[in-house]
């Protein structure tokens, strides 16, 4: 039996070693992760943490970027540790996955320097996102970190070396950004110390909020959040926002571009049901408190095993400690290793 189990995980400790590359991504601890998390990036981090080197951050050098005053600052001791809740709780294995905080490993300060040389005002002033947070957040001038935002990023995906990077949409252009710096340095110093990264976009590439006004997010009031008790979640369904043109069940309605539809696209697995209740609504033939009773309940099977992690975990408040330490002395000298030779390709002197 011992034998066995010997043979069964030296088997496993060896497929462990065959990985496929590297994944980095990661949050900005501000708030509580949501569905739109969940369905744009977390669901892929999750899937691929046997196949690739998962390494996940709390960005809390970017949440910088939109609050500097001492009580934001402060806030993100206590939302990193929420957000590594939110990491367990939905199947991120600390023993597969590498979880650390941004500011625990500065040498990728360094790295994000040496790259701000290496693109321009203009190539970030076009970077979608920008305008986006200027307009949503009234920002009038952007700081220069605000700007340089997609070059930390760059920073933080190409100081572990990271081949693939698990981003929701809106995303997508900073690693683009990622990939111009990585061939940009590759090609001023003839070498190839950095890959060119690719995104890989969830199966929801932009969950829209319950609001049906804008995308899911956790600063406008129109997000379903992972961490949601029961009653909570079901008053959140029941006030989604629906087809207006339909004030009686007899009406016929559109299911495009219906946010409790899209929910239920996303979320519930019983697709005969969604197929039964779109074409039943198409025709007038079901209300819409039926449509949300049925959402409801798929969303709380969806997050019944999330708040069972959940709930394992916020009882061993040490492990997240330790969780984030491990993290801390693994990716520091995959780091500073990455800035040795960034250093070393562009001929700069010699750290004593
Ligand atoms: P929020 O956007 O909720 O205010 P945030 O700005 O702190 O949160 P981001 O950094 O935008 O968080 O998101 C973290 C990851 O989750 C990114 O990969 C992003 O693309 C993805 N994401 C966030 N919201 C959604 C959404 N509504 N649909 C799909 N993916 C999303
Ligand atoms: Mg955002």
């Amino acid at each position: 039996m011992n034998d066995v189990l010997e043979v069964q995980s030296a088997i496993s400790n060896q497929q462990s070693t065959i990985k496929k590359g590297r994944i980095l991504t990661g949050d900005r601890p501000t708030g509580p992760l949501h569905l739109g998390h969940y369905v744009g990036t977390l669901a892929n981090r999750v899937k691929l943490q046997d196949t690739y080197e998962v390494f996940l951050l709390a960005a809390d050098y970017h949440a910088l970027t939109r609050a500097v005053d001492k009580e934001h600052v402060s806030a993100t001791v206590g939302n990193t540790r929420q957000l590594v809740l939110d990491y367990l709780s939905v199947g991120i294995d600390p023993e597969k996955t590498t979880i650390y905080v941004q500011s625990d490993v500065p040498s990728v300060c360094e790295l994000h320097l040496l790259f701000s040389m290496l693109t321009t005002v203009p190539r970030l002033e076009r970077v979608p996102t920008l305008k986006e947070i200027m307009d949503s957040e009234h920002i009038e001038q952007p700081s220069y970190g605000l700007l340089g935002y997609p070059v930390l990023q760059a920073a933080d995906i190409l100081h572990v070396r990271a081949n693939l990077v698990p981003v929701g949409k809106d995303q997508a252009s900073h690693v683009e950004v990622t990939r111009e710096i990585a061939r940009r340095f590759n090609f001023q110093y003839d070498c190839e110390v950095f890959p060119e990264p690719e995104a890989l976009i969830g199966d929801v590439p932009t969950l829209v909020g319950t609001d049906n006004k804008a995308k899911m997010s956790k600063s406008l009031g129109n997000a379903i959040l992972l961490s949601d008790d029961e009653a909570t979640v079901r008053q959140k369904v029941m006030n989604m926002y629906t087809d207006p043109t339909r004030i009686r069940a007899d009406i016929p309605g559109n299911p495009d571009g219906n946010p409790v539809f899209q929910y239920h696209d996303a979320f519930n697995p019983n697709v005969a049901e969604v197929e039964d209740l779109k074409s039943r609504y198409r025709a007038g033939k079901v209300g819409d408190v039926e449509v949300k009773k049925k959402l409801n309940s798929a969303l709380q099977n969806f997050l019944a095993p999330i708040r069972e992690r959940r709930a394992h975990y916020e009882a061993q408040p040490q492990l997240i400690d330790e969780i984030l330490e491990a993290g801390r002395a693994k990716v520091t000298p995959i780091s500073e290793e990455t800035v040795r030779l960034a250093r070393e390709a562009m001929g700069l002197r010699r750290k004593a």
